[in-house]
């Protein structure tokens, strides 16, 4: 059968808008096929929480509609083997007459052992495979030292992204629709399915009105954020109980928006300290996907700060349950814990003091706070939660000083004074005093709400000196 047709794999890359592999794929004059590969042994290996994968099922629906607008079909295919992939892949080409294969590249190691597969799979049957970019702003080992390492430290990293960013990088229209395919090209295949029988978990109505799917909704809160809010973002990012921060890391994780997009947004938006804050956060999005790149134990979660593997880590079920639970007995920890647990993000001054307790006062491993925010983040991403766990437990190569240990009441009082954050979230508290409600004593403590299960003076004496012995 004569070579006839694109393929466009989708992974973690669900928008028609500024998406390079879709957007090559159309320049040719063949009929486009787009797949998408469901993996859902893969999902729970890599911990992936049920309210991601709804938010995937939703997104993937959005983006069907969207393909067929440009006459391009996606197919499903379920698949429990990494190992298999390649040789799907294989089939589809030769069953469907396809002679290019286009992806956005995949950055842990997993993924790129899988893709490097795929490659070879492909070159065995005369299958040209194009492998872009679409996560990062920068290229892959474009940032670099003067000794060509790549940087450990974000500031120098910052530094040399803004002046490359001085270019900023392109952005890929929607393509314009492509050559209707014939009936019966893509006749039917092994590992083939229903988008319907995929078996995506399903998550409460009320976290999905909190997330709704779609690039055009990610478009409309970009534009919405960029409009007024970034310009406070100096003063308010630090405010949980406001809408101070873009709320745009779901649709980032998942590839619904794109960073050159965001990066894009900020170069329309007057110059300030909150601009500059912001684009600060999407380069510490980069730093830690180079990272990932550049330093493959961070897949395999291994500290970036060999020495501190030898730390003497507390294996305590029952405080890291309470941790879990949002019963720790420390308002502004549990508060978080529970925003966690309730909508499936967590905001990011929160998510500093609920790794810093639970690494340092409670001295539990961080691995175990990463497994949990994958588990429950509806933005969950291996590169920027494990560089935020290793931030925060001082594990990484750019952390917080081990002897920096956040007091959570301190933290609680500064950037939630009036405990607004905390009354929503504990209404079993809303009742005690504006000074109470951080640390309520055992007098003005209600029943149903536990008393502190560390005591945190002793629990920081005891993180110091698990550090200094390392
Ligand atoms: P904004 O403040 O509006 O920032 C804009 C975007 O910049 C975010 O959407 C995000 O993509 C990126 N960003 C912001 N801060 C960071 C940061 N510190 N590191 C990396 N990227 C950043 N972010 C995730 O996207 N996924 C995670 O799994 C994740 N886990 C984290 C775990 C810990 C322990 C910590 C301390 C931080 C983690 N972060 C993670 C980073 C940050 O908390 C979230 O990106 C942020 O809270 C998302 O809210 P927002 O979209 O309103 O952010």
């Amino acid at each position: 059968m004569s070579a006839q047709h694109e393929l466009v794999w989708f992974r973690n890359d669900l928008r028609t808008i500024d998406n390079p592999a879709l957007y090559h794929a159309c320049q040719s004059t063949q009929p486009v096929i787009a797949i998408y590969i469901a993996t859902p042994q893969q999902w729970h290996q890599h911990d992936d929480a049920a309210v991601k994968l709804d938010f995937w099922h939703r997104n993937l629906v959005q983006l069907e509609k969207e393909l067929a607008e440009l006459n391009i079909e996606l197919h499903f295919f379920q698949h429990d083997n990494y190992q298999q992939i390649p040789d799907l892949i294989a089939t589809i080409c030769q069953q469907w007459a396809v002679n290019q294969v286009h992806v956005n590249a995949e950055l842990a190691v997993n993924e790129s052992q899988r893709d490097a597969n795929v490659i070879e799979r492909c070159q065995d049957i005369g299958v040209a495979y194009q492998e872009h970019h679409d996560q990062l702003l920068l290229p892959p080992a474009s940032i670099r030292t003067k000794t060509g390492t790549p940087y450990k430290v974000f500031t120098a990293f910052s530094t040399q992204a803004r002046q490359r960013l001085a270019t900023p990088p392109s952005l890929y229209p929607v393509p314009n629709p492509c050559k209707k395919i014939s009936d019966n090209a893509t006749k039917r295949l092994s590992g083939q399915c229903q988008f319907a029988d995929i078996h995506w978990p399903t998550v409460s109505k009320k976290i999905q009105t909190f997330w709704p799917a779609g690039q055009q909704e990610a478009l409309t809160r970009l534009t919405e954020f960029c409009q007024q809010p970034i310009q406070h973002y100096k003063t308010d990012r630090d405010t949980p109980s406001l809408a101070g921060t873009s709320r745009l890391s779901p649709y980032l994780a998942s590839g619904i928006l794109s960073a050159a997009q965001c990066w894009h947004a900020t170069l329309h938006c007057e110059m300030s300290d909150g601009v500059h804050i912001w684009q600060n956060e999407l380069l510490w999005r980069e730093f830690y996907k180079h990272t990932l790149i550049d330093f493959p134990q961070v897949s395999k979660h291994k500290p970036l700060k060999l020495q501190t593997e030898q730390i003497e880590w507390r294996h305590d079920e029952e405080q890291l349950v309470a941790w879990q639970d949002g019963k720790t007995g420390i308002p502004i920890v549990d508060a978080a814990m529970r925003q966690l647990l309730t909508r499936g993000w967590m905001h990011n001054r929160l998510r500093m003091i609920v790794a810093m307790f639970l690494t340092k006062h409670l001295l539990i491993d961080w691995r175990l706070g990463e497994r949990w925010f994958m588990q429950h983040l509806i933005d969950g991403d291996l590169s920027a939660n494990n560089g935020g766990w290793q931030w925060c437990a001082s594990t990484g190569s750019d952390s917080v000083p081990y002897f920096r240990i956040f007091n959570p009441v301190t933290q609680s009082q500064r950037f939630d004074p009036k405990g607004i954050f905390i009354r929503h979230y504990l209404p079993e508290l809303a009742h005690l005093s504006d000074k109470d409600i951080h640390l309520p004593s055992a007098k003005n403590r209600p029943e149903n709400y536990p008393s502190p299960i560390v005591d945190l003076k002793r629990g920081r004496l005891r993180a110091l000196s698990a550090f200094k012995g390392v």
